[in-house]
């Protein structure tokens, strides 16, 4: 491609709006441009980049026994209503009507519309099991857009899903796309962990996130430092604590607490440590009030929570509630004389000797007994792990890294085989429902993911898998006609070797030229100019190392070749 020619807007300064590395540099690099709060144009350039992460996608989707398809962004309400998320999905889900008055939506994800087609066209044990995918433009009505491409309301997406006779069917499916999903993210030049994801009402470890590792990721990713448990933080488990409290158990009080609300200032004016304060949290569910209790040091988890109580949603209660309840000002609630169900943490098992709120202003209680003094319903884990805790596999130490998810795969068992009726005929001529599963990549996402963990002062640095051209090829003179007579059939010669070159062939300083290709961040750049052409040779340098060195100009050919091969490896 020829850069005069080019819609390649470089900016110089760094746009107010973007936060994060990745936007800043899409931006600045002329990949993208914002057209409305999450939503994007792509620019010739960036469209190279999204069509080269799409190349791999597809590749070893099909690679892995999976068809492509394409489905209708536009998607009847009737399909929504059948499997029930069009009452559940809230605002997220971007609502319309046609000219008919009919209830549309415009595609956030495909489970309904792939359910509903094959339930039409497969009904034999012989036309399964059936693996369909397509790469997507997918919309989320975002209430708070950001990071550019990281969490965009339009954005670009492979979403995949396979219809299994039975489940150990589906688990062989599952483990082909785990093993191809770790050969896309590899291909793509990206660094990645594995960690196992809530799977909500499934359960189990049925349900894997690829996260890739980046200071400025969204989501935490625990780790072990001893053996390969990895985990997000939503479904890290805790182990169970090993030996539970011993204290010799004190007889039960109520003191006086003027003004002492918070778990820190209940802990500083009783001169406790914080995890012997109980903390009492009540929670608001489609299913009633509930209290739960944890060590102060201790952060609830809302998704094990979730998952635990079987319930659809868990909200902190609002003031009115914990008056209501507790008949007391918020800051003295306590799991004692509490008319409410009693879910504690498991680490506060056999614990004595705790200070919780009394229901009463004012007022809390010291020495509370865990077992001896309330009724507790049931003990489960229903925290956050922190920092100090163990690996529940190993007992390991645990790393915190951050991540930005850009792949799911989950097994969604007969939940809309179900709900839409999606069967087939078994051998013995029993019908059967068909078991689910579906498999997602954030493409879009990638190309802000990589350029988050590949780039420098100076700009983006992409993997040589992902980059828009592999060799940014700079005549210093434009106007020198014997520079550009080696130039041009140079230029020539590489794009018939198949090589992706961008010629710069601009009227412009040497200094402009430099800038541009290093915040384009292309692997290899090669300078032609008189110093050079004396000694037949181009000035080869290596983005990433800033390596150069001088390759005669027969050589050029092959040394490129040879370098983008190397880099191209996984
Ligand atoms: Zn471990």
């Amino acid at each position: 491609m020829r850069y005069a020619r080019m819609l390649l807007p470089t900016l110089k300064e760094t746009p107010a709006e973007a936060e994060t590395i990745s936007h800043q540099l899409l931006l600045r690099a002329g990949l993208i441009r914002k057209l409305a709060s999450g939503i994007y144009d792509y620019l010739p350039v960036g469209l190279r980049v999204l069509r080269k992460v799409e190349a791999i996608v597809r590749e070893e989707m099909n690679r892995a026994g999976a068809q492509e398809v394409l489905l209708p962004a536009v998607q009847p309400a009737e399909l929504w209503q059948e499997s029930g998320r069009w009452q559940v999905y809230g605002k997220e889900l971007l609502r319309f009507r046609d000219r008919h008055d009919r209830d549309y939506c415009f595609g956030p994800t495909h489970e309904e519309v792939i359910t509903d087609l094959v339930r039409r066209e497969v009904h034999s044990y012989r036309q399964l099991p059936l693996n369909l995918y397509q790469i997507q433009t997918k919309f989320r009505d975002e209430i708070r857009p950001r990071f550019g491409l990281i969490r965009g309301r339009e954005f670009i997406m492979k979403d995949g899903y396979s219809f299994d006779a039975t489940e150990a069917g589906a688990d062989e499916t599952y483990q082909a796309m785990y093993e191809a999903y770790g050969r896309i993210f590899s291909r793509c030049g990206l660094r990645f962990k594995t960690v196992e994801a809530d799977s909500g009402p499934i359960g189990g470890s049925f349900s894997h996130e690829f996260m890739v590792l980046a200071e400025t990721g969204e989501d935490v990713v625990v780790s072990c430092t001893a053996c390969a448990y990895a985990a997000n933080l939503e479904k890290a488990q805790v182990a169970p604590p090993s030996n539970p409290g011993s204290d010799p158990p004190a007889p039960l009080e109520k003191v006086y607490t003027p003004e002492v609300r918070t778990v820190t200032e209940v802990a500083d004016f009783l001169q406790l440590p914080v995890e012997k304060v109980l903390k009492t949290l009540l929670y608001e569910t489609e299913a009633g009030v509930v209290a739960v209790l944890l060590r102060g040091d201790h952060e609830v988890n809302e998704v094990k929570l979730k998952n635990f109580l079987k319930v659809q949603d868990v909200n902190l209660a609002t003031e009115a509630v914990v008056q209501r309840e507790t008949r007391a000002p918020v800051g003295f609630a306590g799991p004692l004389g509490l008319q409410l169900p009693l879910y504690a943490d498991h680490s506060l098992r056999s614990t004595a000797n705790l200070a919780a709120g009394a229901n009463e202003d004012q007022h809390h209680y010291i020495n509370v007994n865990i077992e001896r003094d309330l009724g507790i319903r049931e003990f489960a884990d229903l925290r956050q792990v922190a920092p100090s805790d163990f690996c529940p596999r190993c007992r390991g130490a645990l790393e915190f890294l951050r991540g930005i998810e850009v792949g799911h795969v989950f097994k969604l068992g007969y939940k809309y085989s179900q709900a839409m009726n999606a069967t087939y005929l078994d051998a013995q001529g029993q019908e059967q429902l068909m078991y689910m599963g579906c498999y997602g990549i954030g493409v879009s996402r990638i190309v802000a993911a990589a350029i988050e963990q590949n780039n420098d002062a100076d700009g983006i640095i992409f993997p040589v898998p992902l980059a828009p051209f592999q060799v940014l090829l700079v005549p210093i003179a434009v106007n020198d006609t014997h520079t550009m007579g080696v130039a041009e059939p140079l230029y020539e010669e590489l794009t018939a070797l198949g090589l992706e070159v961008l010629f710069d062939d601009r009227d412009e300083r040497p200094g402009i030229k430099f800038k541009d290709g290093d915040l384009l961040g292309i692997p290899f750049r090669v300078v032609l100019g008189p110093k050079t052409l004396a000694r037949e040779a181009a000035e080869v340098r290596h983005r990433r190392t800033r390596e150069m060195q001088l390759v005669p100009l027969n050589a050029l050919p092959g040394f490129l070749q040879d370098r983008l091969r190397m880099e191209m490896l996984p």
